[in-house]
């Protein structure tokens, strides 16, 4: 049905690789890229019967994407390199007319921020051109941005109060290790608290707000209020909401290590001189770090992802709660990867699926929700990642 070419060959890029490989009636030809030729090599080989083609691409330059583009000439491309890529890569596909897809929102590298303003500029470019770019379609943002969506078209006449529950109950058995780019992660989790509440953003230092919340099969673990991408796509789209906010468990473990790291300027993402080289201490520590992409051989447990959501049914208060729970041990199973890398890999490849099968288009850029739920929905249930839904309950929040 559909040639594709995947951007990156980490964690993420090794599930998107896996689950198109296993769906070859949509798929037929798959072409993995990425700095690192080898690490292409490496997940095309354990996959297997010459499913996977690779290539080597250094994504900051667009005139070597656009080379590559135009010799494979991809009906997709599915970016899963880092947020620092996402605008050359969209730059490359406008180009040559081709399709786009990521799962994390434009950072620049020099600044710890990011947002949709740098992706949203491409709208009417993508719409001149005729071609489609679908934007975050991991887990969070991703999923939980379609769970709300779906919220809202079967549950709600109107969704007030949204709180997006992100919980790892799993052990890696590592002292300290992030589930993803360890550079990405640490930038996002050390931020200042930020949520939508009565019409503005309402702004918390790092860590302050936090609770313990209640996760199906797994129990109370202490939540904290962090900023994080979809809401700002999810208020935009979802305007009747009164209040979004997002919570992310963290071992205390986890946290000491961080304030730690922070503490001593390991964290740090400007370029100090160490032996007459320059080194960014934040990458320097990442080369240090285990490798989000190895932790799933001993790691087990779970992740709980999901929407707690308030509104009016009918005239009524209703609440709602819709989640995954995925097991790292599975995933490794399947994959050879953790449970965070395969949630954010296999919304991935189902978006991609979506496009490909003409279930999701138009001319533009378009965040997740913006498209029908149900197909997606459907579709991720039965590549991995099921849902639950739980009617009137206590949300805790
Ligand atoms: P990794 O660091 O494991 O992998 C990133 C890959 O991108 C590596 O293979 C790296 O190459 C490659 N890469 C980096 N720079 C370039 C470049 N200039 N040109 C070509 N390739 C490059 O990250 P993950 O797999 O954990 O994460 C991938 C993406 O998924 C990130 O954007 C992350 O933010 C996003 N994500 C989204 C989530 C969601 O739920 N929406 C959750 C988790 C992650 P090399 O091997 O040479 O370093």
């Amino acid at each position: 049905m559909g040639r594709v070419l995947i951007i990156g060959a980490g964690g993420v890029g090794t599930v998107v690789a896996h689950k198109m490989a296993a769906n070859s009636d949509v798929f037929t030809d798959i072409l993995l890229a990425s700095r690192t030729k080898s690490k292409c090599d490496a997940i095309a080989k354990a996959i297997g019967g010459n499913r996977i083609q690779t290539a080597q691409v250094d994504a900051n330059k667009v005139p070597e994407l656009v080379q590559l583009i135009t010799s494979f000439k991809p009906d997709l491309v599915v970016n899963v390199a880092l947020p620092y890529q996402d605008l050359t890569i969209m730059e490359a596909c406008l180009q040559t007319k081709t399709a786009y897809l990521d799962t994390a929102n434009y950072e620049p590298e020099n600044e710890a921020k990011f947002e949709y303003s740098w992706q949203w500029a491409y709208q009417d470019r993508f719409r001149e051109a005729g071609i489609t770019a679908i934007l975050g379609c991991g887990f969070d943002p991703g999923v939980t941005s379609i769970y709300t969506a779906y919220a809202a078209k079967h549950h709600f006449d109107e969704i007030q109060y949204l709180d997006i529950v992100d919980c790892n109950a799993g052990d890696h058995g590592k002292a300290f290790a992030t589930n993803f780019n360890p550079e990405i992660n640490i930038r996002e989790v050390t931020q200042k608290g930020k949520y939508w509440e009565d019409g503005e953003w309402k702004y918390t230092e790092p860590h302050e707000v936090h609770q313990a919340l209640n996760y199906p099969e797994i129990g109370p673990i202490e939540s904290y209020l962090i900023y994080h991408e979809e809401l700002e796509s999810l208020v935009k789209n979802f305007p009747t909401l009164k209040r979004a906010r997002f919570w992310m468990t963290f071992g205390q473990e986890y946290l000491t290590h961080l304030r730690v790291i922070q503490n001593i300027g390991m964290a740090g993402i400007e370029p100090i001189m160490y032996e007459g080289k320059e080194i960014v201490p934040i990458q320097f520590l990442k080369a240090v770090l285990p490798n989000p992409g190895d932790l799933g051989e001993n790691y087990t447990g779970w992740t709980s992802i999901g929407c707690r959501i308030k509104g009016l049914k009918e005239g009524k208060e209703k609440t709602y709660y819709i989640y995954n729970n995925c097991s790292h041990e599975q995933a490794y199973k399947e994959t050879g990867t953790q449970g965070v890398s395969y949630t954010t890999g296999v919304p991935a490849m189902v978006g991609a699926m979506m496009y490909l099968k003409g279930i999701w288009t138009g001319a533009g850029v378009f965040n997740v929700e913006e498209f029908n739920p149900d197909p997606f929905l459907d579709e991720v249930a039965k590549q991995g990642l099921p849902w639950v839904e739980l009617h009137d309950v206590d949300l805790e929040l």
